[in-house]
């Protein structure tokens, strides 16, 4: 293709790192969404929750490179892209890649919920491997009772999706 021959056409993606896990970094690739749209083609959706949950899927066409679209949970609801590794397409429908944002969200929330003061029962935190004291009024530790509070809907959900470089899982623990 000639790049030269239609300005649109360029390949933009060495342009954008990967996103740095702060809400800063967020907020300015959602300012960004529009620029980036314009030299990448929507090649894919998935839509969960419709204005929540709904991911798209965007290749670059000169140089093959897959982005992530999400909409955003922790700022107003703009869409903001970031670089995923090559899958299929089919792959990504049944399980989109991790967004950035619910990663800074989660351990956001986390950190403000933890930064109350909890009081200790003798007997340990039920959870497998957790070597720390439940807290009074659960059978959890502070962050095993966020972390179960999480999957049951009553604070923030815990990020969804594969995880993947730059990326991991570690992130959410402490
Ligand atoms: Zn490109
Ligand atoms: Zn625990």
């Amino acid at each position: 293709m000639d790049s030269k021959a239609n300005p649109q056409a360029q390949c933009h993606c060495q342009a954008y790192g990967d996103l740095l896990l702060n809400i800063e970094s967020i907020e300015k690739r959602m300012l960004e969404f529009k620029d980036m749209r314009r030299h990448l083609k929507q090649i894919a959706q998935k839509v969960v929750e419709p204005g929540w949950e709904h991911y798209r899927l965007y290749k670059c066409e000169i140089c093959g490179q897959l982005w992530q679209g999400c909409l955003s949970t922790i700022i107003d609801d703009g869409w903001y892209l970031f670089r995923i590794p090559s899958t299929t397409q089919k792959a990504w429908k049944e399980d989109p890649f991790v967004c950035p944002d619910t990663i800074v969200g989660y351990i956001s929330d986390r950190n403000e919920y933890l930064s109350q003061e909890f009081q200790y029962k003798k007997e340990k935190c039920k959870t497998n491997g957790c070597s720390k004291l439940a807290i009074v009024g659960s059978v959890h530790c502070e962050f095993h009772l966020f972390e179960s509070l999480s999957k049951a809907g009553g604070v923030r959900k815990q990020p969804k999706g594969r995880w993947f470089g730059p990326y991991s899982e570690q992130a959410i623990y402490p």
